[in-house]
């Protein structure tokens, strides 16, 4: 599974494509590092899901590998919940939902259908307000948008210009460590 994507990055993708090239040149250090402090605490949030620590009803399933052979794309869920038969995707704080937040979780969804479970509904929950947020099942158009998508990310070429945008580029993890810039983000 070597070429397949991670789900994790497809938000990231969107932000902005070379930071994906960033991240597979630094991955192999220390993330913290890396990381700044809003991400930081969103991977906080994550910690307790990944260590299998936050439920132990046998109905729910927290932190599953999923993969889909048909997309080529490879990650993990937050939580499904066997007796609703809902996906649910954790976020520390949820002001705006992107588009490739939603990406991310419909190929969570297409991963798990493809795996023989059962989801009949969608929600991302808002850990900071104690909020869920109902997202619709994806349509076969919504398929063909995130196949689109993976393969737009599969065929990027880190060596085209980019036209950086400071106002992200501020707020990127990658700032202190991207060549396309010459800026501070605003965490240090
Ligand atoms: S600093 Fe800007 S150009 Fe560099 S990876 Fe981040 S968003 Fe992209």
């Amino acid at each position: 599974m070597d070429d397949y994507i991670s789900i994790s990055t497809l938000n990231d993708f969107i932000f902005c494509p070379y930071s994906i090239y960033l991240h597979n040149v630094y991955m192999g250090g220390d993330e913290e590092l890396v990381h700044a402090t809003p991400q930081t605490r969103g991977k906080a949030a994550h910690t307790t899901i990944d260590e299998q620590k936050y439920s132990t009803r046998k109905d729910e399933l927290t932190a599953l590998s999923v993969y889909s052979n048909e997309l080529g794309i490879i990650g993990k869920i937050d939580l499904y919940v066997g007796r609703e038969k809902k996906l649910i995707e954790r976020k520390y704080q949820l002001n705006n939902i992107y588009q490739g937040q939603i990406y991310q979780l419909w190929a969570q969804y297409f991963c798990m259908t493809e795996m023989g479970y059962e989801v009949e509904s969608l929600a991302f929950y808002a850990i900071s307000v104690n909020k869920t947020i109902p997202i619709d099942l994806p349509t076969e158009k919504d398929k063909q948008e995130l196949q689109n998508f993976i393969f737009r990310f599969k065929h990027y070429d880190p060596t085209k210009d980019l036209n950086p945008n400071i106002n992200k580029c501020s707020h990127c993890i990658y700032c202190s460590l991207c060549d396309k810039i010459d800026t501070e983000n605003v965490y240090t």
